[in-house]
């Protein structure tokens, strides 16, 4: 893929006259979901401590290695700390606990070094997730070993941006895909992956306003599911209750990151939209920041497949166009469907969904719950082999206790696959029978009909000259034996398959959005610079203990952008990041808010391309 040159109009040179505002601040973060909100909570002065002496008894029925060897090594390398400015009234007398030690003053490097966790999370994510969840992974739910201090003596000037309207980062954006009106039943509302508990950020419960379920009771209510709507208004509440709002610019969008070698600091140019009741006003804003920190996620920017016809406007690449289109009724009521078809009583071409990750499946069942008056017609294709372990399907939803509307998904993908039908000539005539799971109380995922494919790929999407919408699919299983006949009228197969479709919805993942990032910076933050950045092939290359970049000292990453792809390990990147900078501060002893004209770290950081 062409490389996007942004080294020559992205130039921080523009004057500073052309802003509306300057702003200088100590850490930028661009981004405004949990992992930044973490991080702003640290940076704000709340510190995690934690005692030794709080260790849990051995549990007879768990053995967890990680957590054990993270309690010697705590009992070894804490740095003691009085914590003596408790602001959390009910907490007082155990964190003046003389032996309470606080992990923004650890050498964090010695406590997580080699921690692995089990989804490729990073070493300190590891260590932050195993002392709030302490044996999540086993199916326990134990209160969090953590304790927290609140230190405002010891705040870090910083500033968050971030281009959704509240704090809460991608959570705002997939409540308002998944919540609508037409599904806004508790039945029906799409659920978290991970359940409540590990949604949580540090010292905040989440509840559920309608359910009025609360911890400060004492007692833990059950550790259910939750629905998205829930998580994105907690992580709203989350930053008021803290009053972190201060320190957040949100509907702000970073456009430019560069470095200005004569200030010797970062600059980021963003577009901030500020709106009232009767208008909306957009105005620019420069900020200049000592470091800054990229929790932007990866959400932004859908992966492409980069074939013929993929740009055409009913080829959709994100769950959030779906429902746009879902919404503006070109899909409900259901008879204003795009029919091409040229007999009013024939069904409408078949919805084309590739993909085989949970956003495909959101969207199968987004699809399903919306258009339940008249079924939809479904072709489902992905590249991977329904049996592949890292199917995610196989990892979560082998059975239907935890994720049952995955698991009812899965049951459809595998029925469907079995019946192998390649044939042009079977597919419009086959109804897929009712699949063993419709009958779930909690959903039924209903189709008119409903084909998948496996080890599949769509090689081009083409308009015909009658103003037919076609598809293009290619089996990648050419040479195994059992797909030589189509199951259904034993015909020998073509490899390729050519199908009339409505849209083509294409959920293959995102990459992470760097554009604005200077090229310069860029190449060095890559781990391959003569590669796109790709968070998956060519990730950031970052020290795993503090999260900075490795050559481009100041500029930090954290999230999914480095790997730490849940909310539960998020928060651990923040408190490496956190934990580096005030370490940074403390031995530079500078001023916090100013920018530091004469810092040797920063010094000819990078060979500014004039050209
Ligand atoms: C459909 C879906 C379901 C998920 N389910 C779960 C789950 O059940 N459990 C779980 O733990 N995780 C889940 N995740 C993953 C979870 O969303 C992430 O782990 C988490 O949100 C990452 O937080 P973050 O703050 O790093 O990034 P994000 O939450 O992605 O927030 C980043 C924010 O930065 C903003 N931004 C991007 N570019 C710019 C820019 N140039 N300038 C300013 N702002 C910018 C974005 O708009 C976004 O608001 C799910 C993700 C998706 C997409």
């Amino acid at each position: 893929m062409a490389r996007k040159d942004t080294s020559t109009h992205n130039s921080y040179k523009l004057s500073d006259s052309s802003f509306d505002r300057i702003e200088s601040t100590n850490v930028l973060i661009i981004g405004n979901g949990p992992s930044a909100i973490t991080l702003s909570f640290l940076l704000a002065g709340h510190w995690p401590c934690y005692s030794p002496e709080d260790f849990p008894s051995p549990n007879e029925n768990v053995t967890n290695a990680t957590l054990q060897n993270i309690h010697d090594r705590l009992l070894y390398h804490c740095a003691m700390d009085s914590c003596n400015h408790d602001e959390y009234g009910n907490q007082h007398e155990s964190i003046s606990k003389p032996k309470l030690r606080s992990l923004m003053e650890s050498d964090l490097r010695e406590i997580g070094e080699n921690l692995v966790g089990r989804t490729g999370a990073n070493p300190i994510s590891v260590l932050m997730d195993q002392l709030q969840h302490p044996n999540a992974d086993f199916g326990e739910r134990n209160p969090s070993m953590l304790k927290w201090t609140y230190r405002p003596d010891r705040r870090v000037d910083h500033i968050v941006i971030g281009s959704s309207e509240s704090p809460g980062g991608i959570w705002h954006a997939i409540a308002k895909t998944c919540s609508s009106k037409l599904c806004s039943n508790s039945t029906t509302e799409m659920l978290t992956l991970s359940r409540r508990s590990l949604m949580q950020l540090p010292v905040l419960p989440i509840y559920d306003d309608e359910n009025h379920q609360n911890d400060s009771d004492g007692e833990l209510p059950s550790d259910n599911r939750v629905p998205y709507r829930v998580v994105a208004n907690y992580y709203r509440r989350y930053v008021n209750h803290f009053g972190l709002d201060e320190f957040f610019h949100n509907h702000t969008r970073a456009t430019l990151l560069d470095w200005d070698p004569i200030d010797q600091c970062f600059i980021v140019d963003a577009s901030c939209r500020k709106s009232s009741s009767s208008n909306q006003r957009k105005y620019r804003v420069r900020y200049r920041a000592k470091r800054v920190v990229l929790a932007k996620g990866t959400s932004t920017m859908p992966r492409m497949l980069n074939i013929q016809g993929e740009t055409f406007p009913f080829v959709l690449h994100s769950l959030t166009k779906l429902d746009v289109i879902i919404r503006q009724t070109q899909l409900l009521p259901c008879w204003r469907l795009p029919i091409l078809s040229t007999s009013r009583t024939q069904s409408p071409d078949p919805i084309l969904i590739v993909g085989s990750g949970l956003s495909a499946a959101d969207a199968l069942i987004l699809l399903s719950q919306r258009c339940q008056r008249r079924p939809l017609r479904i072709i489902h294709l992905f590249r991977k082999s329904i049996r592949d372990r890292s199917l995610i399907f196989n990892q979560i939803a082998t059975n239907d206790s935890n994720y049952p509307e995955y698991y009812q998904v899965f049951q459809k993908m595998k029925h469907s696959v079995q019946n192998n039908i390649h044939c042009l000539e079977c597919l419009p005539h086959h109804h897929s029978p009712p699949s063993s799971t419709s009958s779930s109380k909690q959903l039924s995922l209903r189709f008119e009909y409903y084909q998948a494919y496996q080890e599949c790929i769509l090689s081009s999407i083409q308009t015909t000259a009658n103003g037919h919408r076609t598809a293009t699919l290619e089996f990648l299983n050419k040479n195994k034996s059992d797909s030589t006949l189509c199951c259904h009228c034993n015909r020998p197969i073509n490899h390729q398959l050519t199908v009339r479709i409505t849209f083509a919805l294409i959920l293959i993942g995102s990459s992470p959005q760097l554009d604005f990032v200077n090229e310069n910076i860029r190449q060095r933050m890559a781990r391959d610079s003569t590669a796109p950045i790709d968070h998956r092939l060519n990730p950031i290359s970052i020290d795993p203990y503090t999260h900075e970049c490795k050559d481009v000292p100041g500029l930090y990453a954290l999230g999914p952008l480095v790997g730490d792809n849940f909310v539960r390990y998020v928060q651990g990147g923040a408190l490496a990041a956190a934990n580096h900078i005030y370490h940074d501060e403390r031995n530079q002893n500078s001023n916090y808010g100013s920018i530091i004209i004469d810092s040797s770290n920063h010094s000819s950081l990078f060979d500014i391309d004039d050209s």
